[in-house]
């Protein structure tokens, strides 16, 4: 897949995103003490204040909840990709968990609401850390 932005800023991994930006996989946070998933992650249980947490892998399928259509590029890298779509998947498994991302193969007029869409994944050396960032973009179904 090609990358949309050469030396644009990735994520910085740690204890509570590694999964999720590393696996290909969609990966949730889900609390040790009280069972609620959470995301994006973040340190502290919205529902109990725990701190423990542990992965939980989801089938990478779900629908459009909410999309918009990107005109203007808001950065030089990105001048040759306008337009392109901004999606928020609700996942079949968990559909209040919606994880964010590009919707690629659809023309920007094809998009709608309830779409099926699966993940795919783009691949980014991390010469800092020299791990691979694995971001999840979307496709139709
Ligand atoms: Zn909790």
């Amino acid at each position: 897949m090609t990358r949309y932005m050469d030396g644009w800023m990735l994520p910085a991994l740690d204890e509570s995103n590694r999964d999720f930006f590393t696996r290909a996989k969609i990966v949730v946070r889900e609390c040790a003490a009280c069972g609620t998933i959470q995301h994006p992650p973040e340190d502290l249980c919205h529902a109990c204040g725990g701190y423990e947490f542990g992965g939980r892998e989801v089938a990478g399928v779900g629908t459009v909840y909410s999309h918009t259509v990107v005109e203007h590029p808001v950065h030089p890298d990105l001048s040759a990709h306008v337009p392109y779509t901004v999606v928020l998947v609700s996942l079949d498994e968990l559909p209040d968990v919606r994880i964010v991302g590009n919707l690629l193969e659809t023309a920007t007029d094809d998009v709608r609401v309830g779409l099926p869409v699966r993940a795919v994944w783009e691949e980014i050396p991390d010469a800092e850390t020299e791990e691979t960032i694995r971001l999840p973009q979307w496709v139709p179904a």
